[in-house]
């Protein structure tokens, strides 16, 4: 498997007349580059659980995620590299054709295992997995060893040189972790992906320590809720593409780009802002789209 490589990591400036008008500058850090599947922000969030689990001699590591995952994939290729044993639990019964994202992670060498979508919910562990003594990495890397892998993103770039960080929030975990990082009077804009999670704002200042008056939530730009799209979102992302080269995905960055773009036009950073948007990878679950709905 190709290494996750963060010197390919850049910083691409955005240039319209729109953004001059405003007097906004826009920088996108492209952590959807350090592999082409390992999504950028959950090698982040992973990195320090692969250390604990190496460690203590866990035997192997497990986690959970749908069938389009962008957390079972970079967990799979994450074990893949550090020679780990890996088992995937997987939301609902397994159909005759498994999703790309399943297949290359069985590829790299992940073991699935599907439970119902009620036991997935409560999170039971099959039984064989539950004797072993394994390393349970939660769903989406979500908690504290994750934050504190996300707060490294902050490594890739100077905060001095922008008044504002914004990326998508699911678990809320990377955002978290950008906060664990900021420094004083920064703001980290967090574009919730999920239709009304309001509990997330509390999520995110448990695991960033309770470091208040950093995080401006949003929640208005889920387009239907998680994983869901509508016809205006898609276009922006092929719009989005063609003025800027940069793909995005529909799950979360899509909604990240739409969202900043609509703050701006409505006035949301003050002129004179700074922003850095985070690329948080994800482009691998625009496979589960009909071919030809991106022009990218
Ligand atoms: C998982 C994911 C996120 C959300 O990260 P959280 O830490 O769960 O908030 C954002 N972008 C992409 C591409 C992701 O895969």
């Amino acid at each position: 498997m190709q290494d996750i490589n963060l010197h390919h990591i850049t910083t691409d400036r955005l240039s319209s007349s729109f953004l001059d008008e405003k007097k906004i500058s826009v920088d996108v850090l492209r952590l959807d580059k350090i592999h082409p599947l390992v999504s950028g922000n959950k090698w982040f969030k992973l990195r320090y659980y692969l250390e604990q689990a190496a460690t203590t001699r866990k035997k192997r590591i497990v986690t959970w995620g749908g069938a389009w995952s962008n957390h079972i994939l970079a967990t799979a290729a994450a074990c893949n590299l550090h020679r780990l044993p890996c088992s995937g639990i997987i939301r609902g019964e397994e159909s005759t054709t498994l999703s790309s994202t399943l297949v290359t992670a069985r590829e790299l060498g992940m073991q699935l295992l599907f439970i119902s979508r009620d036991d997935y919910r409560y999170k039971r562990i099959p039984a064989d997995l539950a004797m072993e003594d394994n390393f349970f990495i939660p769903e989406g890397g979500y908690g504290t060893t994750g934050a504190k892998g996300a707060a490294t993103i902050a490594d890739q770039y100077n905060q001095e040189d922008y008044t504002h960080t914004c990326c998508a929030a699911g678990t809320g975990t990377m955002s978290a972790g950008l906060i664990r990082a900021a420094l004083s009077g920064k703001k980290i804009v967090a574009v919730s992906v999920l239709k009304n999670n309001w509990a997330l704002e509390d999520h995110i200042l448990q695991l960033a320590e309770n470091k208040t008056g950093f995080l401006q939530l949003l929640h208005d730009y889920h387009f239907g809720g998680y994983a869901n799209y509508q016809p205006e979102l898609i276009a922006y992302m092929n719009d989005f593409y063609t003025q800027t080269n940069i793909p995005s995905d529909f799950v979360y960055t899509g909604k990240l780009f739409f969202a900043c773009n609509d703050l701006i036009r409505n006035n949301f950073f003050p002129p004179g802002s700074k922003l850095l948007i985070i690329h948080s990878g994800g482009l691998q679950g625009n496979t589960s789209l009909n071919k030809g709905t991106l022009i990218f």
